[in-house]
């Protein structure tokens, strides 16, 4: 039941949404009333509204923990002994035989929709379980998980598509590798981020994961297979690959820079005390020059004016610091780290005698702090997550699998939590950092929030979707540039979580929030992660991401007939529902 209705068959309601999502229909004007949700789906999402946390602890949680053992297990049994990257060539011609047969079935005049990966769509990390996959004509790419070749030499590692974070530390860290940007959570895939976006607290100093992509393998849609890189003939289908979400064509393997890496790191707490205070000090650690710049840098904002700087740093340690002063965070006892973070305020480090701390933790432990939080969301699913006596009994089962969350989802479920929790991520210029809090501050209220800076680079006419970068300060450089670099600093602000007003049982209109920041968020020449739940049109879309380039390689490639077109994948799965339960009139 859960299923059916995650994919938007059970009800009246959710088939309009659905149906007038995947079809790309306007339903202005004349939205049609929804039949009445039925007493026992209200019966239902009144349960697992109310009992959430003990819904997700007895049910979902226990389900994610056998799968996470079966799933360990079977990757450890997987990556020791059935690795095949000497059959890469054979999973790729496969690819491209399913392409050319999709291609002859189309000339032939066959009904045959666009293509898309076999991917489930639950699996995908997401809030959003999206629909376009019923419509198209489904490519197996999902036995594509091997990492192909680390190259010592070259400094890059080549992975098909489906490799994920988890599997490339597990293959990295114990060479003294990871990836030039190595993204948190585990289950993230390489193709994935590559194909879509890739950010991480050392993004300040070296842009979003696809600065460090080296070549795109992708079947076109005529089934050709092409290497594309920055240099070759292909480079401007290489600038437009990221955020193209695989609608130029199915990636089969991505090569990425990876950078040695010592195994322990040093992390210094510095807390804020005002906003303005906050906002300078990110300002002046990012832009200071390399071998300056703390390596990782982010902050946890706690309130409108608490927020804790991380500089992160690689260390040697000795023997009585190993025995002594190691923070392994992430066993299953410890509190969850923003939680541990926060601690800053309360603490002096003895080093300076300034507020803060200081503290050494294991790189594997840094790298993947969140996962066991799911940043803080784990706070809204399991609101006793952190409870001491928790941690120590039942810590050990982690915690509950995206996916799950999702499979358990009703659609009613799903549009009652999109209108009262947000998933907001923005990439806007740095000088616009105190403006976005203030602007978070007032329309979702949610603390902690997520903050770290981010380079992005001009790569002049195959910028791909993300524009030229704007000004630090104002001040204009060649070609609009901050002065003399090649790139602008711009900073992500995530905030995941509910709004206080829907935590107080009072009032708070999601679309309004939405709509404001998303205005506010293009007018500031920002970026809206396409991950996220965001409302924005069609052209609302073209307006923030530049479609230039991606439009002519499209039609030069044959992409545009073959596959769906990005906003068609990444577009609300959901219709939006007023007080009276219909669904809003906003044209496409
Ligand atoms: C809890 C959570 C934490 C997150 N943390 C981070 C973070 O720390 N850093 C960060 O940068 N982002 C983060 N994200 C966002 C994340 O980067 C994006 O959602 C990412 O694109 C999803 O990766 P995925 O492996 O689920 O890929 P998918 O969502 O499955 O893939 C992204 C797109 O690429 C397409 N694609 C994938 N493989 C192929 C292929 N082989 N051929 C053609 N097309 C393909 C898919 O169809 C899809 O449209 C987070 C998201 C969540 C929900």
């Amino acid at each position: 039941m859960a299923a059916d209705n995650t994919n938007g068959h059970s009800n009246g309601r959710s088939n309009g949404h659905s149906n007038g999502h995947a079809n790309g229909h306007a339903s202005s004007g004349a939205s049609r009333a929804p039949e009445p949700v039925t007493a026992w789906i209200r019966f239902v999402t009144y349960i697992l509204e109310e009992h959430r946390g003990k819904i997700n602890f007895f049910i979902v949680l226990p389900i994610s923990f056998l799968c996470d053992v079966v799933w360990s297990w079977r990757d450890w049994y997987y990556e020791t002994f059935c690795t095949t990257p000497h059959l890469h060539g054979q999973r790729v011609a496969e690819v491209q035989r399913q392409v050319r047969e999709w291609r002859a079935r189309k000339d032939a005049g066959e009904e045959v929709g666009k293509m898309c990966t076999d991917r489930k769509p639950f699996l995908t990390m997401g809030p959003a379980t999206r629909t376009f996959k019923k419509e198209c004509r489904k490519i197996k790419c999902s036995d594509m998980c091997d990492i192909l070749k680390v190259d010592h030499e070259a400094m890059t590692v080549t992975c098909e598509p489906l490799v994920n974070m988890g599997h490339i530390t597990r293959a990295l860290l114990p060479m003294g590798y990871a990836l030039k940007i190595q993204i948190e959570m585990e289950d993230l895939t390489i193709g994935g981020l590559s194909m879509g976006l890739g950010m991480e607290t050392n993004s300040h100093r070296f842009g979003l994961i696809q600065e460090t992509i080296r070549a795109y393998d992708v079947v076109l849609a005529s089934g050709e297979l092409v290497h594309c890189t920055r240099d070759n003939e292909h480079a401007a289908l290489f600038g437009v690959m990221a955020w193209s979400c695989g609608t130029l064509g199915f990636l089969v393997a991505v090569e990425v820079e990876i950078v040695k890496v010592k195994p322990y790191v040093r992390a210094t707490y510095l807390p804020c005390f005002t906003l303005q205070e906050h906002c300078a000090e990110m300002k002046r650690l990012s832009l200071l020059p390399e071998g300056q710049t703390p390596p990782y840098l982010e902050s946890t904002v706690y309130g409108k004016d608490r927020a804790v700087i991380q500089c992160i740093e690689f260390v040697d340690i000795s023997w009585r610091e190993w025995l002594f002063e190691v923070n392994s965070c992430n066993l299953w006892f410890k509190p969850y780290y923003y939680k541990w973070v926060e601690g800053a305020f309360e603490r002096t480090n003895r080093a300076t005698g300034k507020p803060g701390f200081s503290e050494i933790l294991p790189i594997k432990h840094y790298y993947h702090r969140y996962t066991r939080s799911i940043f803080w969301e784990l706070n809204d699913l399991i609101p006793f997550g952190n409870n001491p006596l928790y941690r120590y009994l039942f810590g050990w089962l982690g915690a509950p699998k995206i996916a799950f969350i999702k499979l358990f989802m009703t659609t009613a479920i799903r549009e009652s939590v999109v209108t009262k929790h947000v998933v907001q991520d923005i990439v806007v210029p740095i000088d616009s950092m105190q403006d976005g809090l203030k602007l978070f501050h007032e329309q979702f209220n949610i603390y902690p929030l997520l903050v770290f800076p981010i380079r992005i680079y001009d790569h002049g006419d195959k910028q791909g979707f993300l524009r030229r970068p704007r000004t630090i300060d104002g001040v204009d450089g060649p070609d609009g540039q901050h002065p003399g670099k090649a790139w602008g600093m711009y900073v992500d602000l995530g905030a995941y979580g509910v709004p206080q007003a829907v935590r107080d049982k009072q009032p708070w209109d999601f679309e309004k929030a939405l709509l404001h920041m998303e205005s506010w968020t293009r007018a500031h020449g920002g970026y809206q992660c396409f991950y996220t739940d965001f409302l924005l049109t069609r052209d609302e879309y073209k307006e923030m991401f530049d479609h230039t380039l991606y439009d002519k390689m499209r039609k030069l490639t044959g992409a545009d007939i073959a596959f769906p077109e990005v906003y068609d994948k990444v577009r609300p799965e959901l219709k939006v529902c007023d007080r009276n339960g219909r669904v809003k009139t906003k044209a496409h």
